[in-house]
């Protein structure tokens, strides 16, 4: 039977709101479908125990290239639960100068990771490419396959020719407001191909109306879309719809 579903939030951390299983429960009254992250591999037990009895709140397993430099040793930790995850995230990497001294460890962390998920096969990846979606894409090319492997980059703000290389490798796009509210943002979401294009919040990290975004903000993130795409709300979102069974049939959740 099809979930009724009025908003997607493939990106978003309940875990960093004060009352995380309060936000489960209004993804599950406002019926938004929720890909939720973690940031560290210590967390994804209990958001597991959070998330185990919501029909639309997931939750992917990861360790945030910012955290790196304190928490490289949780790699092992990672792989294991691996195993248990169809979702990871949040994983990529960061090249902002606060980030720059972990590099060489972000590298191998993101490589193990994507051999890993190639490796078991089914794994949908929630991945962040602050100022490295060069780099983030030339890894998923280098250590993954296509069939194995489904890539959702997560606020892409790279250029228009590495967006077309990481179309042509299998990736999705999670657009959110914030990539809306610029122009260089808007024409970049633009050349995404429809059918590679999900909605996410990067919830509680962005605001609307001067207070803290949460997932159901994601219905007008897709009305804007809808929008810049030029077509009625309810067509892109049909295309989301489409775009997202796609994914979790992939990840068979
Ligand atoms: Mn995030």
């Amino acid at each position: 039977m099809k979930l009724a579903t009025r908003g997607f939030d493939f990106h978003c951390h309940i875990d960093l709101f004060p009352n995380p299983q309060e936000i489960v429960r209004s993804c599950e009254a406002e019926q938004i479908l929720t890909f939720t992250m973690t940031t560290t591999p210590k967390a994804w037990p209990q958001n597991r125990k959070w998330t185990a009895d919501s029909r639309y709140v997931h939750c992917a397993l990861g360790l945030h290239p910012e955290l790196v430099s304190e928490r490289a040793s949780e790699i092992t930790l990672l792989e294991e639960y691996m195993e248990h995850a169809p979702l990871v995230g949040e994983i990529g990497l960061d090249a902002s100068p606060k980030h720059k001294k972990s590099w060489e460890s972000q590298v191998e962390i993101f490589t193990r990771v994507l051999r890993r998920a190639d490796d078991l096969g089914g794994r949908v990846l929630s991945i962040h490419s602050r100022r490295a979606a060069k780099q983030v894409v030339d890894a998923i090319h280098d250590s993954s396959s296509r069939n194995r492997i489904i890539p959702i980059l997560h606020w892409y703000s790279g250029s228009h020719s590495v967006a077309r290389k990481a179309v042509e490798l299998g990736c999705y796009f999670s657009v959110n407001a914030q990539m809306l509210s610029r122009e260089s943002g808007r024409q970049l979401v633009d050349a995404i191909p429809n059918d590679r294009l999900l909605i996410e919040t990067d919830s509680p990290f962005t605001s609307a109306n001067g207070r803290p975004c949460r997932p159901g903000d994601a219905i007008v993130t897709a009305q804007e879309l809808a929008r810049l795409k030029g077509m009625p709300s309810d067509e892109l979102h049909e295309i989301i719809r489409t775009n997202s069974s796609r994914v979790l049939s992939f990840a068979k959740i």
